[in-house]
Order: structure tokens, then C-alpha cells, then sequence
């Protein structure tokens, strides 16, 4: 394979952004990062002119379950398609499939559509409930919400693409799925619960590590019962989903967040639902259906039904609304929900030999180029499309 030469930008290393340098691709990795005069010109070279944006590496959502009008829960490989193609173009190189809680029959059609086409930007599937506690299950339909049995969920984790799966503590028997999914190579997060501190402070002993978009679908902070957020706020090696979109969090606790958890604890999520990418209108998620006004994705009880948010959208609010620069805010897309699913820095990061999942980014324009694998796949309409070369 021919070598991709990024130049023209400020590169992501680690903790800021290093000028003045080229960005080397070959076949598929990340070569090296190089001052110009020190790059021999080969024969084939693709040159990519970054006019000044910035090289980060890929968005990586943990939690999304369509966008587009295509749903994980369409147990369709077609759909699938349709939704990575569409990620890509958002500057999504890593994404969890994540299903809804549902029929085991949909679930399994859900797994058998993703062993199908679940390729890239896909790197696994979360499996969104049906483990849940009724009382705090947001949209997931109640009728489906049941409690474990390994005849059920062992056969999902024994297809090795389950890699993370929201779990309340207070589902009888949730020990050992707790147990089951760790040892099936399935980060556990906890979410859709109102457990106690005491409870959920032991699964995250157990080895619990995430919590499933903090403060939606979680009993909230009292302080003679601190709850699931004091237990993961003391556990250190917990990570914090957050749906930064202005309408699940206030901006004022997303900041409250941030200061209490720091940027290496919190990955941003989308949640997205079918609409996304679509605008306002009524959707059916399964069996719920959902209206979209104003962007606000909604059940007809009014509770939230995901968001029809985007990672590019969710960095730039998280860079407004906590008054960070684009260094500061970017592990919070990148390194922090890689990190979460064991995938850094392999993904999430622009170390030498890491994958070339690279965007680039521009402070104002947002994203201007998609390479995935080494590949660009996606590049912003206007005069920037002119801007690459073949040797
Ligand atoms: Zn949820």
C-alpha cells in the first residue's frame, strides 16, 4: 500500500497539538510524524494538504443506536451499512452497535445482522438492557425488561462481539452476568438503576467500569442515599458516559461533572436514535414511538428518547459549555471511551503504530476529511476536496 502524507497541520499528540510536521499513513498504521525535510518523497505517495486544520484521531462513541432513519434494532445488515456510512461522515471511526431492550428474537436478529456487516467504523455491539430496572428504564420498553438467564445472554457473549453491556445491580442474579460478561471480554457498565451505593460500589469492585449516560435513568444524589453516582464517583477506575447535548444534563452539571471527575474519567457519548441526521418528525424505535421536535427526541409521555445528537456536535458543546480548547476536550471523544472498551491506544490516539483512524478538524468548519484505516473516505464539500494530490 502507497503512503498518505497529511500535511499542513497541527498534529494530536497525546496532550496538545505538535506544528510544523507531516503526518505519515502506511498500510493502515501510523507511521510517523515527521518535519518535512526529513520525509524522502517515494514513488505512489498521496499527499493530503491539511490547509492548517488540525490531524486528531477518529471520534469513538460507545453508545449509539441509529441515526439516518437506520436502527441497530433493524437486525438488518443493509442498515447497518447505511448507519457506518453515515458515522464515517460524522468522523466516527469507532462505534458500539448498541441495541434497545427487546424480544430475545430481535436481540439475536440485532447480534446476527452485526456478525453479518459489522464492519468498520463498528468494533462491537453494547447491549443496552434488557437487564434494567423498571422504574428507572427511560424509553426502554417495559414489556421486554426481564431478568437474566444464562440460556439467554450467553450464547450473545459467546459470539465475542459484545463489548459492553448496561446492567442494574438490583436485577436478582446480575452477580453473575456481571461475572459472565467480564470473562466473555464485555466491559460492564451500569445504568437504567436505582442502585445503592452500597450495591453498586461492590459491582465496581466486581469490576464494573462504566456508568451508563450519567444522571439520565439513574436515581439522583441524596445524602443520606448517595447512590450509583457517589459509589462510581469513588471508584477511580469508573468512566462517566455523558450525553452533552444541553438537554439530558444542564449545561451548569455537565461543568459540575467535569470538575469532579476530570476529562480522563468522562467519554462522551451520543445515544443517537434513528433521527438523527434526519430533523424533526415522528419515528418508531421498536416498539416505542418517539416524536423529534426541535431536535428533542421524545416518547409520548415526554420522557427522553436518545438524542439526535452528533460526536462533532457533542465535542463542540462540551468546548462551549465547560470553556475548554479543543486539547483539552478531545480525550473525552477519543482517548477516554477507547480507553473504556479496551481498544487504546490501538484506537483513540495517533501514537506511532496506532490504527489510521485520523480526522482532520478544523477549529471553525468542523470536520473536513475522514481516514479510516489508512483510507480517506470522506472528505467536506468545497474548494478542500481540490486539496490532495497523487505523486
Ligand atoms: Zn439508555
Amino acid at each position: 500500500m502507497n503512503r498518505i502524507l497529511i500535511e499542513n497541520s497541527r498534529i494530536w499528540q497525546q496532550d496538545g497539538f505538535v506544528a510544523g510536521h507531516t503526518l505519515v499513513l502506511r498500510d493502515g498504521l501510523i507511521e510517523a510524524v515527521r518535519p518535512p525535510a526529513d520525509i524522502a518523497p517515494q514513488p505512489g505517495d498521496r499527499r493530503i494538504d491539511g490547509r492548517g486544520a488540525c490531524a486528531i484521531p477518529g471520534f469513538v462513541d460507545v453508545h449509539l443506536h441509529g441515526s439516518v432513519g437506520f436502527d441497530v434494532m433493524d437486525g438488518s445488515p443493509p442498515s447497518l451499512a447505511g448507519l457506518a456510512d453515515f458515522l464515517l461522515q460524522q468522523g466516527v471511526t469507532s462505534a458500539l452497535a448498541t441495541t434497545m431492550t427487546d424480544t430475545p428474537e430481535r436481540i439475536e436478529a440485532a447480534l446476527a445482522a452485526y456478525a453479518d456487516r459489522g464492519v468498520a467504523p463498528f468494533r462491537g455491539l453494547h447491549i443496552e438492557g434488557p437487564y434494567l430496572n423498571a422504574a428507572f428504564r427511560g424509553s426502554q420498553p417495559a414489556p421486554h425488561l426481564r431478568q437474566p438467564r444464562p440460556a439467554e445472554y450467553l450464547p450473545w457473549l459467546k459470539t465475542g462481539l459484545v463489548k459492553l453491556m448496561t446492567i442494574a445491580p438490583e436485577i436478582p442474579a446480575g452477580e453473575r452476568l456481571l461475572r459472565d460478561a467480564l470473562s466473555h471480554g464485555a466491559a460492564v457498565s451500569i445504568g437504567h438503576s436505582g442502585a445503592s451505593y452500597e450495591a453498586a460500589t461492590r459491582y465496581f469492585a466486581l469490576g464494573a467500569s462504566q456508568v451508563t449516560h450519567t444522571f439520565n435513568g439513574m436515581a439522583g444524589i441524596h445524602h443520606r442515599e448517595p447512590g450509583l453516582f457517589i459509589a462510581a464517583l469513588e471508584s477511580p477506575n469508573v468512566t462517566f458516559q455523558l450525553i452533552p447535548d444541553g438537554i439530558h444534563v444542564h449545561p451548569a452539571v455537565v461543568r459540575m461533572l467535569l470538575r469532579l471527575v476530570g476529562i480522563e474519567r468522562l467519554a462522551l457519548i451520543t445515544d443517537a436514535m434513528k433521527a438523527t441526521g434526519l430533523g424533526d418528525g415522528d419515528y418508531a424505535l421498536g416498539d416505542v414511538f418517539v416524536r423529534v421536535k426541535d431536535g428533542q427526541a421524545r416518547t409520548p409521555e415526554g420522557g427522553l428518547a436518545g438524542s439526535t445528537l452528533t460526536m462533532g456536535q457533542a465535542l463542540k458543546h462540551m468546548m462551549r459549555f465547560c470553556d475548554l480548547t479543543l486539547a483539552e476536550a478531545l480525550p473525552m471523544v477519543t482517548r477516554v471511551p477507547a480507553r473504556s472498551i479496551g481498544i487504546y491506544p490501538q484506537k483513540g490516539s495517533l501514537e506511532i503504530g496506532a490504527d489510521a483512524d485520523v480526522l482532520l478538524w478544523h477549529e471553525e468548519e468542523g470536520l473536513q476529511a475522514t481516514v479510516i484505516g489508512g483510507e480517506l473516505v470522506y472528505q467536506a464539500e468545497g474548494a478542500w476536496s481540490a486539496a490532495t494530490a497523487d505523486a
